[in-house]
């Protein structure tokens, strides 16, 4: 028997988790609904965390989706800061971290991603920063004070982003990555030059390709070394090398997995009571 039972588990707290809330309620007015996330923020838009808060055009406050209210108004449990390590789909079942039991007639996985590690020596040193959550936003804001210096790994989305955002608030950035202009993957050749020239003149120094090889603490410092022969002493690292779709969970139950979880056209994975959603399985990115 598990400690509790609902008619709707959500594992996930984004934005894949809270439109779900709402999907679930304009159907069904009075299924239990509970919505695990790990982090312990209540769900919010992820984007404005490379953007507009750094900027001044966003406070935190208004990142969030819906306030705690909009929960409890709409009867939705909710279970934050908490882990789901394990799913059982024969006997329904999903068990967290501290070992508590909850029991679903119908489940959601909304479960998102993970920034991968940098595979160097170095690359798993306390304090690098793989910029993914609200609580990245936080700790890297209260470290990156003017005047400081920061190396971002990284020339996709969230190195651009955070190189440009890094700069504006008076950090030293240098950036590093292996393609020959800023977004390589997605600008084309002539918008991406023109993009990598601007940030040059904004004062950002870009290492194209480059990768890093190695990195140290030194001192109060990390020293990074680079295939091209470079040393980059730097108070910060921020790293955005991409992402890895969290499918451990789905992969233990024996579900059908690939680069995320494998569902027909309405999310539904090969078991009939268990769904999956989010930019991962929905929308590859
Ligand atoms: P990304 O866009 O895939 O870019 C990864 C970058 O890392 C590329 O420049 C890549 O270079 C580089 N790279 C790969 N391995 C490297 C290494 N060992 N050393 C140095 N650089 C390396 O991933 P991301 O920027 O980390 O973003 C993560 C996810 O968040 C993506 O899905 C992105 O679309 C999403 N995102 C969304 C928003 C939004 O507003 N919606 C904002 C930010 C991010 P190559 O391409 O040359 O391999």
């Amino acid at each position: 028997m598990a400690d509790h039972s609902f008619t709707y588990i959500v594992v996930g707290a984004g934005l894949a988790a809270a439109s779900a809330v709402e999907g679930i309620r304009e159907h069904d007015q009075n299924g239990s609904i509970l919505l695990i996330g790990a982090e312990p923020d209540l769900p919010y838009d992820r984007p404005p965390l490379s953007k507009q808060l750094w900027f001044g055009s966003k406070q935190v406050e208004e990142i969030f989706l819906h306030d705690r209210a909009f929960y409890s108004q709409h009867g939705v449990d909710l279970r934050l800061g908490t882990e789901v390590v394990a799913l059982d789909p024969a006997a329904r079942t999903l068990r967290d971290a501290i070992g508590t039991t909850y029991q679903y007639e119908k489940l959601l996985l909304a479960t998102g991603g993970t920034p991968p590690r940098l595979t160097i020596p170095g690359g798993d040193l306390q304090g690098l920063c793989y910029y993914r959550t609200l609580g990245d936003y936080r700790r890297l804001r209260h470290d990156a004070t003017k005047g400081r210096s920061a190396l971002v790994i990284g020339g996709g989305f969230i190195g651009s982003e955070l190189a440009a955002a890094l700069c504006t608030n008076g950090v030293a950035v240098t950036m590093i990555f292996p393609g020959q202009w800023i977004v390589s993957r997605v600008f084309p050749e002539s918008l991406g030059r023109a993009l990598t020239a601007h940030y040059r003149t904004k004062g950002v120094e870009v290492l194209d390709g480059d990768v890093p090889t190695s990195i140290q603490r030194d001192g109060g410092q990390y020293r990074t070394r680079t295939r091209g022969g470079r040393e980059i002493l730097s108070d910060l690292i921020v790293v955005g090398i991409g992402i890895t779709p969290n499918i451990a969970l789905a992969e233990s139950a024996g579900l059908e997995t690939g680069n995320g979880v494998v569902v027909n056209q309405f999310l539904q994975t090969s078991d009939p009571d268990i769904y999956a959603a989010g930019d991962i399985a929905f929308f590859p990115e």
